[in-house]
């Protein structure tokens, strides 16, 4: 990005409103916007119609378009400027973040094309079996296969089989933990539960270090810890309780309760009830428990049915320290989320978790189901759904997914972000990449900080970058008289000495209009010694005007 757009960034909206400038940017010429490319420009932003901070203008937009005489079927509506600007007020602070690219993942349609091509890829995988130990599971299709994302800034992306309802199975032991976590704090859960990856199977009836499940993520742990969930009220509401959370964290989407998947779970209970009492003679739950009520508590919250786009927005959450990327809420208080990404790190994947924190080194959980629920925190949260299972129970398809996803991807936990090259990193928007550069460099050398160029010559940065009006490190350089930079640059980095910029000038007639003898007398020796031809140092690609380019872009690109 050259220096007349950082500068069009800070002051563009100072002498006309933001809302005047969407309206240009979308109008037909006639003075009129077209609500499709308002809504086509917004969706390719990450942001749905249906997102709760954008009720107001959407309730207005359907106003406006009931009141417009035309049929509406398959036609455009165009709104005056004035019913426009009314609509979108409501919601400004959001619309304008969209549309001026302000959000986590600014270039979302082009990170989102890659998340297509990875499900697609992973589509073809038909390895794995759907899980059989009650009959509502072995009933899904192996053909399943859905991904929903959800950013921290509410961006939303889905492909795939994402609106059919699944239960959480195990996903539901970190929530079960976090919600303990907020509710309780960590000295008081960690009593009852440790901390370390068991190394075996999720129902194993064992117990680790001081008597204790080894973490709150297998289920002799999930059992403990969903006896302290509000231990003192009644279960059904206990159950309210789980549930109100779990809408709070998905933003108000979908969360059901699958009674048949309860009964089942119920009926085939013989291994869990001798986990339970296990549990119970070694002394590992809170006195006064009721051992048939915690197990049915925990097979109810085993039922419990979400979308995969609400399960999204709960990892979303979970990426977010615990506020709701789609209302703003507090759910859970950032330190219990903390606590909960660190123990799914370690122990999510089952048996694969260790492996899985080799390869992906993301927090993730998964479920019988066939669900993975995938933190990248400070980013998105990420649930995919196939159901046929590899040997450790965990999905085939989410797991490759997650694999995928990092190869392209810095979201590794140990990736370094400076030097991971050959990874794509979509928290950068890549034309302010290459505008922070250039004006870093040309700044460098106005102020003749030789130790600034040096630095950027050993990133293998291209000195000879020159901004939207063809100026170069050189230009300046030559222009403010730092000859120790002119030097630099001609001998050091070896840039060509006669880019031309947009008015004709090269780095010699600005030294000679701003009287820099010694930097002149230098650069005439240089070019006899150099012969060298003049060339235009424009560059081609830069857009002409970066808020239009933003959100044409992202309206064309559907
Ligand atoms: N309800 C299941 C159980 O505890 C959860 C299993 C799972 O998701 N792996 O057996």
């Amino acid at each position: 990005m050259h220096l007349l757009t950082l500068f069009f960034r800070e002051h563009a909206f100072s002498y006309k409103t933001f809302e005047d400038h969407l309206c240009d940017i979308l109008s037909d010429g006639q003075g009129k916007v077209p609500l499709s490319k308002f809504m086509t420009g917004l969706r390719n932003t990450g942001l749905s119609k249906d997102d709760p901070r954008l009720l107001e203008s959407m309730t207005k937009f359907r106003q406006a378009v009931e009141a417009t005489s035309e049929e509406l079927e398959g036609k455009e509506v165009f709104l005056d400027r004035a019913t426009f600007k009314d609509c979108i007020k409501d919601n400004i602070v959001l619309i304008r973040r969209a549309f001026t690219a302000d959000f986590v993942i600014p270039e979302f349609s082009k990170f989102c094309s890659v998340i297509d091509d990875i499900y697609w890829m992973c589509r073809t995988n038909t390895n794995g079996r759907v899980a059989s130990y009650i009959p509502q599971l072995s009933r899904y299709s192996a053909d399943i296969w859905g991904v929903a994302l959800c950013t921290i800034d509410g961006q939303r992306h889905r492909i795939g089989d994402t609106k059919m309802p699944f239960s959480v199975q195990s996903c539901t032991k970190p929530i079960n933990y976090a919600l303990a976590l907020n509710e309780l704090g960590h000295d008081v859960v960690h009593e009852y539960v440790g901390y370390e990856p068991s190394g075996s199977s999720f129902n194993n009836i064992k117990l680790g270090h001081k008597r204790k499940p080894h973490n709150p993520m297998n289920n002799a742990g999930a059992l403990v810890v969903s006896s302290l969930i509000k231990s003192g009220l009644k279960l059904s509401d206990r159950f309210d309780h789980v549930h109100n959370q779990y809408t709070k964290l998905t933003g108000g989407e979908y969360v059901g309760f699958n009674n048949a998947i309860f009964l089942s779970e119920r009926e085939i209970s013989d291994h869990k009830f001798a986990l339970g009492y296990y549990l119970k003679d070694n002394k590992c739950f809170p006195d006064g428990l009721n051992l048939h009520e915690i197990m049915d508590f925990y097979f109810q919250l085993c039922s419990i049915e979400l979308t995969l786009e609400a399960g999204s927005v709960i990892a979303a959450t979970l990426a977010n320290g615990g506020y709701c990327p789609i209302t703003g809420e507090q759910v859970l208080d950032a330190t219990s989320v903390r606590n909960t990404l660190a123990v799914m790190h370690s122990c999510g994947m089952y048996q694969y978790s260790g492996e899985f924190a080799f390869r992906v080194g993301l927090p993730a959980k998964s479920g019988a189901s066939g669900v993975v629920l995938l933190v990248v925190p400070n980013v998105c949260g990420i649930a995919t759904w196939s159901p046929p299972l590899d040997s450790c129970s965990n999905s085939v398809r989410g797991v490759q997914f997650c694999e995928e996803l990092v190869q392209l991807f810095n979201f590794h936990h140990y990736d370094n972000l400076k030097h991971t090259l050959q990874k794509y990193d979509p928290r950068i928007r890549s034309a302010d990449f290459q505008g922070s550069q250039v004006v870093k460099l040309l700044f460098g050398a106005y102020n003749g900080d030789i130790s600034a160029l040096r630095r950027m010559a050993l990133t293998d940065q291209d000195m000879s970058i020159a901004d939207y009006d063809g100026r170069t490190a050189l230009h300046l350089a030559a222009a403010e008289g730092q000859l120790d930079c002119v030097k630099f640059l001609l001998e050091k980095c070896q840039v060509p000495p006669n880019p031309r910029d947009r008015w004709g000038h090269t780095p010699l007639d600005d030294a000679v209009q701003f009287q820099r003898q010694d930097v002149r007398q230098y650069l005439d020796g240089h070019l006899a010694q150099h012969p060298s031809v003049a060339y235009s140092a424009i560059p081609t690609d830069f857009p002409s005007d970066s808020f239009s380019e933003i959100v044409y872009k992202d309206i064309t690109d559907d």
